[in-house]
């Protein structure tokens, strides 16, 4: 039996990637959605087949507890509203899948990750990249040392964000380029290297745009110091494009040029550019998810990871506030 999904929030990645996706996985489907916008529902119900007792809003979400049609519960709003919509689907005895960022405060990760226990039930974060075989592959190659021991990793994600969305509010994201796209160079640098950093120091870039940013970063870098000693550098941006992943190893550079985007992902190494069958990712992730549940065990990309990145954020914001060598302690 294929699992259902209720998407919650209806906004651009529900719209134009999940739920689309959803009409290529095996072992769930669209199920459900969740919004608050009612104008939404007769498009989604056309488009999705949607019957109208699997359409909830905000108010009467928590209904959900009683439709066996609804397996699990896939949250797609802002990211401050993650740990409560999550929290409340897990009360409703859901299995959960939460976007990233997991929330915008570790304490709130603990909250859900708690949630989750005491329903019994498993949550997920929607990272994309570990379904991607692109990303899989600087993972394999690194923590293969197929080209000997990294000796300097980057990794870099920007874009020029349009104004007055939800993501340049602290409020609502929690911090700025950081939270939404630095969290993939995070992420990068770690399963590349298949090690966690120790500490981290950062440097917010120049505000070239006061009104824009006048809230959040308008860019940052930050250098990761790992175990063994060797540095991450990361860096992110609402103002400059950039999107790459670099392992310079002893034995030469592998490394993605296209990183973290949907498709088109590019990767070179010494013995020749990487080249895999074209997949969806998101329909991948969903499945890759899907398939845990139904074999009642974790996911890959667990809460306790998205628990870590937030962590990892926080400390970064930390060095950057403070001009300070944070150190990071293991849990
Ligand atoms: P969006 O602004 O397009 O959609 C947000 C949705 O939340 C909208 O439907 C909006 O109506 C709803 N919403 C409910 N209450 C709201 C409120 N108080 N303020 C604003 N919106 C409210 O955003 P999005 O791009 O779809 O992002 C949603 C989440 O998905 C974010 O956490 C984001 O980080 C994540 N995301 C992940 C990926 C990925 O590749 N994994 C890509 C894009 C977005």
């Amino acid at each position: 039996k294929k699992l259902g999904i209720a998407l919650v929030g209806l906004g651009g990645y529900a719209s134009g990637q999940l739920a689309p996706a959803l009409l290529q996985t095996s072992h769930c489907y669209l199920a459900g959605i969740v919004t608050g916008t009612p104008s939404k529902i007769p498009v989604w119900k056309a488009k999705y087949n949607i019957p109208d007792k699997n359409i909830y809003s905000y108010e009467n979400y928590d209904q959900i507890k009683n439709n066996p049609d609804i397996d699990i519960i896939y949250v797609v709003l802002p990211n401050n509203m993650h740990a409560e919509y999550t929290i409340r689907g897990f009360a409703a005895g859901k299995h959960v899948i939460c976007e990233k960022p997991m929330a915008i405060t570790v304490a709130d990760c603990d909250s859900m990750i708690s949630a989750a226990k005491k329903a019994n039930r498993f949550l997920s974060i929607g990272y994309r990249l570990h379904f991607d075989p692109y990303n899989l592959e600087m993972a394999r190659l690194g923590t293969a040392k197929k080209y000997g021991d990294i000796k300097k990793i980057s990794g870099g994600l920007g874009f020029k964000a349009t104004p007055h969305q939800w993501r340049l509010q602290k409020k609502y994201a929690g911090g700025g380029p950081l939270m939404d796209l630095g969290i993939y160079v995070s992420q990068g640098m770690c399963y590349t290297t298949g090690m966690e950093p120790i500490a981290v120091t950062a440097q917010e870039g120049k505000k070239t745009d006061l009104q824009r940013f006048s809230e959040v970063e308008q860019s940052l870098t930050w250098q990761f110091e790992f175990p063994n000693g060797l540095i991450g550098y990361g860096s992110t941006s609402y103002d400059d494009d950039m999107n790459f992943l670099k392992a310079e190893a002893e034995q030469g550079i592998f490394e993605l040029t296209a990183a973290y985007t949907y498709n088109g992902l590019k990767g070179y190494t010494p013995a020749g550019n990487m080249q895999f069958p074209l997949i969806n990712q998101q329909a991948q992730q969903m499945d890759g998810i899907a398939l845990s549940i139904k074999n009642n065990k974790p996911s890959i990309v667990p809460g306790e990871m998205g628990r870590r990145d937030v962590k990892y954020l926080q400390a970064i914001y930390e060095a950057m506030r403070t001009g300070k060598r944070v150190s990071i302690k293991a849990d």
